[in-house]
């Protein structure tokens, strides 16, 4: 498989923003080649990249947000070590493993004064209270954490680079759509059920009745 300057260009923006939206990669392939580009044809670009990055344990995977409902390829680590960036100290490690633990916990989410009040707690007092929130925006910057203002959430990169680390230490919900891992999910009240929000809106946008896929029971939609 050759690598062309054409995928070089691609891959450039994946170190540079780590995460494209599937739908503006098919404009920047576009833009890039000066061709009509396709979904198909962003596959088989990513599929090129990968070669080449795999041996510097890097891979570029399909992800979808589970708050947003948002799907995008995002350039991860695949080290067999929870791959954390370099940049980051022992102490923004050990800070964001403890976060990582309650949000997986916790059904998904910190809210913010937890997560404030645990910084020092798990960096042995490196963290204090008073720079836990700028540690707490690195994080999202780096674009690990997700934040709607009064709760932290795990990114679609984190949960695409710790997945493998998560489904080995934590008892966790598979979508009872997809099947896949759920952090963050809805909950059906009556047969406990969870499913990714963006699959519940997929599913009952296809149904004529909203009823939960699992126990078929009207679905309750106060947490909408
Ligand atoms: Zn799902
Ligand atoms: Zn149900």
């Amino acid at each position: 498989m050759r690598f062309s300057d054409d995928d070089r260009s691609v891959l450039h923006f994946f170190m540079a923003d780590q995460i494209v939206d599937q739908s503006d990669l098919v404009d920047i392939l576009a833009k890039i080649t000066n061709e009509n580009a396709s979904a198909a044809d962003c596959e088989i670009v990513i599929e090129r990249i990968n070669h080449q990055v795999e041996k510097f344990c890097q891979k570029i995977v399909k992800v979808t947000c589970e708050l947003t409902g948002q799907k995008s390829f995002a350039l991860i680590s695949t080290a067999a070590a929870p791959g954390m960036k370099s940049q980051f100290s022992k102490e923004q490690i050990a800070y964001f493993h403890a976060l990582m633990d309650s949000i997986v916990q916790n059904e998904g989410r910190i809210d913010s004064i937890t997560a404030i009040n645990m910084a020092s707690d798990a960096t042995d007092g490196k963290v204090t209270v008073s720079n836990a929130e700028s540690q707490l925006l690195h994080f999202v910057n780096k674009k690990l954490l997700m934040s709607d203002g009064s709760n932290y959430y795990l990114s679609p990169i984190a949960i695409a680079e710790y997945g493998s680390f998560i489904s080995a230490h934590y008892e966790t919900a598979s979508c009872a759509i997809c099947q896949k891992m759920t952090i963050f999910g809805q909950q059906c009240a009556s047969c406990l059920a969870i499913l990714h929000k963006h699959c519940l809106k997929d599913y009952l946008r296809n149904t004529a009745q909203a009823k939960c896929p699992s126990c078929q029971n009207a679905w309750q939609f106060d947490d909408f």
